[in-house]
């Protein structure tokens, strides 16, 4: 859900996450805003600092009094004590206007990796891909029920294809997914950390599509 006043950057937003598959709906001040998310349940919410009605304070603070939910912060003004203020009142992060529409996607999706594991398979139950399973929860992964120490980024990396399994992940949408967002790095940090992963849990565990990405298990 995007709350946003400005309706130009309100529609470029929009425009971007809905390209990437995400379902949206648009509220245009503070007050639509708190209504809209106790109607609609949004998995995670994009808000604007200043808004008409209520600020982006005080609607994060009544969305989150209703019900957890992730919220990736916009705000015009680089102002140090706001964006402390939207942290602490539930904000997950933030960006400062200008942004690109695609930072803001490899916010969004970052921001919902890590919500992750508390919303996602409540009973905690391992995923298994052959020999190899993985556990969310705790962020351990054993093969053949020995433990395999992978480091975080490669942990990330193997969650989010295994999460997915059958799809086929470009090096770019690993980039934004695990990485967080287009930073300096490239494909090649894709590949050595694939290498390194498929070092320690066996050359079958993620599979190279030519010319497209990785994947784990069968694609169609
Ligand atoms: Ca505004």
């Amino acid at each position: 859900m995007v709350i946003e006043d400005e309706e130009a950057i309100a529609q470029a937003v929009m425009h971007r996450l809905v390209a990437d598959g995400f379902d949206v709906e648009w509220a245009p001040d503070g007050p639509a805003g708190v209504d809209l998310c106790a109607k609609a349940q949004p998995d995670l919410v994009v808000l604007d600092l200043m808004l008409p009605g209520l600020d982006g304070i005080e609607v994060c603070k009544r969305i989150q009094a209703e019900r957890r939910t992730p919220v990736v912060m916009l705000t015009a003004r680089d102002d140090e004590a706001d964006l402390l203020v939207g942290l602490a009142v539930g904000a997950d992060d933030y960006l400062t206007k200008p942004f690109s529409p695609r930072e803001l996607v490899a916010r969004v999706r970052a921001v919902l990796r890590r919500a992750e594991p508390q919303t996602a398979s409540p009973d905690g139950a391992p995923l298994v891909v052959g020999d190899v399973s993985i556990d969310r929860a705790t962020r351990r992964v054993a093969r053949s029920g020995e433990q395999v120490h992978l480091t975080p980024l490669e942990f990330d990396l193997l969650v989010c294809l295994a999460t997915r399994r059958g799809a086929v992940l470009s090096r770019e949408v690993l980039l934004a997914e695990v990485w967080g967002y287009d930073g300096d790095y490239g494909a090649r940090t894709v590949d050595s950390h694939v290498r390194s992963v498929r070092r320690k849990l066996g050359d079958d565990i993620i599979r190279t599509v030519h010319a497209v990405g990785y994947a784990i298990g069968d694609t169609e």
